[in-house]
Order: C-alpha cells, then sequence, then structure tokens
C-alpha cells in the first residue's frame, strides 16, 4: 500500500470514528431525556449533523450557528393518538448541528434534544421558554 493511500484509509477510519462517538454521544443524551418524552418522540427521526449546509440555513431559514432545528413536515395527522393517549407528535424530523452545541457532550446534546423533541410534541418556543427550556 502507498504511503498516500495509507494516509487516505487513516483519515476515512478517522472520520469514521469521530462520527460514530458523536453518534454515540447523542444515543447516551437520549437517555438522559425523561422517560414521558421519549416515549412520545421515539418515532421522530434524529439526524447528526456537523453544522448546517447553506442550503438548509436557506431552506429553514436557521442561522449558521444553531444548535439544532425541529423541521415540521406539517401533515399532521389529527386523529392520532400517542401512547397512553398523549397528543401524538407531529410529523417532522429533528436536526442536531453538534458543532454548535456547547459543550458537545451528552448533558449538551440533551439539552438541545428535550427542546427540539418538544417542539416536535407541539411546543412552541412561547411555551419553551415559560417552562425554561
Ligand atoms: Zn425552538
Amino acid at each position: 500500500m502507498t504511503h498516500g493511500l495509507m494516509t487516505s484509509v487513516l483519515d476515512r477510519l478517522r472520520a469514521r470514528g469521530r462520527r460514530l462517538r458523536r453518534l454515540a454521544l447523542t444515543a447516551s443524551a437520549w437517555h438522559l431525556l425523561p422517560e414521558e418524552i421519549r416515549t412520545a418522540a421515539q418515532h421522530v427521526p434524529i439526524l447528526v449533523r456537523d453544522k448546517p449546509t447553506d442550503r438548509e440555513i436557506a431552506e429553514y431559514g436557521i442561522p449558521a450557528a444553531v444548535s439544532g432545528v425541529f423541521v415540521d413536515a406539517g401533515d399532521v395527522d389529527q386523529d392520532a393518538e400517542g401512547p397512553a393517549g398523549a397528543a401524538a407528535p407531529r410529523t417532522g424530523v429533528i436536526v442536531l448541528y453538534l458543532d454548535n452545541i456547547d459543550p458537545c457532550t451528552a448533558e449538551g446534546i440533551a439539552g438541545v434534544l428535550l427542546h427540539e423533541a418538544s417542539h416536535a410534541l407541539g411546543l412552541d418556543d412561547h411555551h419553551l421558554e415559560e417552562l425554561g427550556l
């Protein structure tokens, strides 16, 4: 194996290791959320990214420094019910931007995840501010 190829393989392995560590951190963060939130939002997909792309900034109307966003698909099934009669989560996806989460620890990610999961459960920023989230 040439030196250049070896370097390229090692770079790819390092990038994959970093990505796996970030996914593991996010999984740990998820388990720090209250059980009721995890149960209610268990089917909401979570995407883990480094930072928003120019396209996402334009498409979602978000600042480059945003730590996370709930992208609401807008087509809520009004008849659906969540577990134990709780409101059904909205249809959409949570996107986390780990480069913008400080500190980027399980606890730091959990704070952002709780905020975005609460949006998925229908709370707006006004409600969340009142709750201190
Ligand atoms: Zn918000």
